[in-house]
């Protein structure tokens, strides 16, 4: 019996890197008296950060990762009844600005080992109407973005990561969030690096840039020669107090995310004894940066599936999430029924009856990935005394659980 060892978590102190560095930059934007990004000093200089940092021409901080993943959309600017390809896998943030915007999502399949969303699965979505695809590098192990990327750019439509698991997740040599278009980031409280609430947005594209900067504005372009308020926008904007809390992280984010990996190395090679779980796998070229830790529960082998764990693994306090998300997004009440504005559907209204065509049969990776998938936590603090804990408490659990199977 493993005795219970509490674990480091990211909804406090114990598993946060938040420290004197972000105490003194606050200091200064509250004793400067300016908290407005429009006016202080440490948006532009983390947005500079960021775009050194990532390797990209332009940085725009805002209010939060689905705030990021709406400006990149409202950039793209769908006609109402355009589709945007998206994964059935990831957070709502990442789905509802897409109706925000009057276009409609269609959910491609994902891969059962990684439930990232595929190349195929997308290509199996397209239609005359496709605007853009959105995909989730999911837990921070990164989309086989190639074939994704060739699949867009053969039909001229931009490509929109959403990041916000995976800061500093390698696709080859390439950091993910600046392949596609545009890179989407969250630094809501349990993401790599946080500020509470907020995100961020890359690229590379000068008219997309424009485009997401006077979005969280609503539409208003500061600072440039006769301005007016150009669209349909909101104030998505970030404040002086979030910047500062960004840039103290942003400094840590390294440390942060190599610990994560060395971490999960080492739980790694412990469960490769385990017959019944299997961890997710990560091409061999790319890295993974384990914004949580996924494994794979064969319920042949380990009766009761990621259930039976997560309950074995109770008992000994160590908590972890079977199936992730309790549904695919397009199971949740907002898609299934097409709860939009009022009564009206829209845009729903505009889609192809394929494209909202959410059958069993064509998510078959979708069901097997949540069905089999066991979230474990992972964070940053986690010492290896952390690790071989979790490892021997997943042994134990296997055991026993196998054990009575017999
Ligand atoms: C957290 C998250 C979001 C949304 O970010 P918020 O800052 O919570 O709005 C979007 N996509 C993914 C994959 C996320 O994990």
């Amino acid at each position: 019996m493993t005795s219970p060892l509490s674990l480091p978590t990211d909804q406090a102190a114990s598993g946060r890197t938040l420290g004197q560095e972000e105490i003194d930059l606050l200091t200064e934007v509250i004793t400067s008296g300016t908290l407005t990004a429009t006016k202080g000093a440490q948006t532009p200089a983390l947005e500079a950060e960021l775009a050194e940092t990532f390797g990209v021409a332009h940085a725009v901080a805002l209010s939060s990762g689905t705030a990021a993943v709406h400006a990149a959309v409202a950039a793209v600017d769908p006609e109402p009844g355009d589709e945007i390809v998206t994964t059935s896998i990831t957070d709502m943030g990442a789905i509802t600005p897409i109706l925000y915007q009057s276009a409609v999502p269609v959910f491609a399949d994902v891969d059962p080992r990684t439930g990232n969303v595929t190349a195929d699965a997308i290509a199996a979505c397209l239609s005359e109407r496709t605007r853009a695809i959105v995909v989730t590098h999911l837990f921070g192990n990164p989309c086989d973005l190639g074939p994704i990327l060739a699949l867009a750019e053969a039909r001229g439509i931009p490509v929109i990561e959403d990041c916000a698991q995976a800061y500093l997740a390698r696709s080859g040599d390439a950091l993910v969030g600046t392949l596609g278009a545009v890179g989407c980031f969250s630094l809501q409280q349990g993401k790599h690096i946080t500020t509470g609430e907020g995100g961020f947005v890359l690229t590379d594209d000068d008219a997309l840039a424009r485009r997401m900067r006077v979005f969280v504005n609503k539409a208003w372009p500061y600072g440039e020669a006769s301005p007016d308020h150009e669209f349909v926008a909101l104030n998505y904007r970030t404040t002086e107090l979030a910047s500062a809390v960004a840039r103290a992280q942003l400094a840590k984010l390294p440390a942060g995310v190599e610990r994560r990996i060395a971490a999960a190395e080492r739980l790694t090679k412990q469960l490769a004894g385990l017959d019944a779980v299997v961890p997710t796998p990560v091409a061999p070229d790319d890295t993974a940066v384990y914004w949580r830790y996924p494994l794979h529960v064969d319920a042949d082998r380990l009766p009761g599936g990621p259930d039976a764990l997560a309950a074995a693994l109770r008992e000994v306090e160590v908590p972890s999430a079977p199936r992730y998300i309790q549904k695919p997004a397009f199971r949740c009440r907002v898609l299934a029924e097409q709860r939009t504005f009022g009564d009206s559907r829209f845009p729903f209204t505009h889609a192809r009856p394929e494209a909202v065509d959410y059958a069993d049969e064509r998510f078959p990776g979708t069901l097997s990935y949540l069905s089999s998938v066991l979230v474990l936590p992972w964070n940053e603090r986690f010492t290896d005394e952390h690790v071989d804990h979790l490892a021997s408490a997943l042994a134990h659990a296997v055991a026993e659980r196998t054990r009575e199977a017999r």
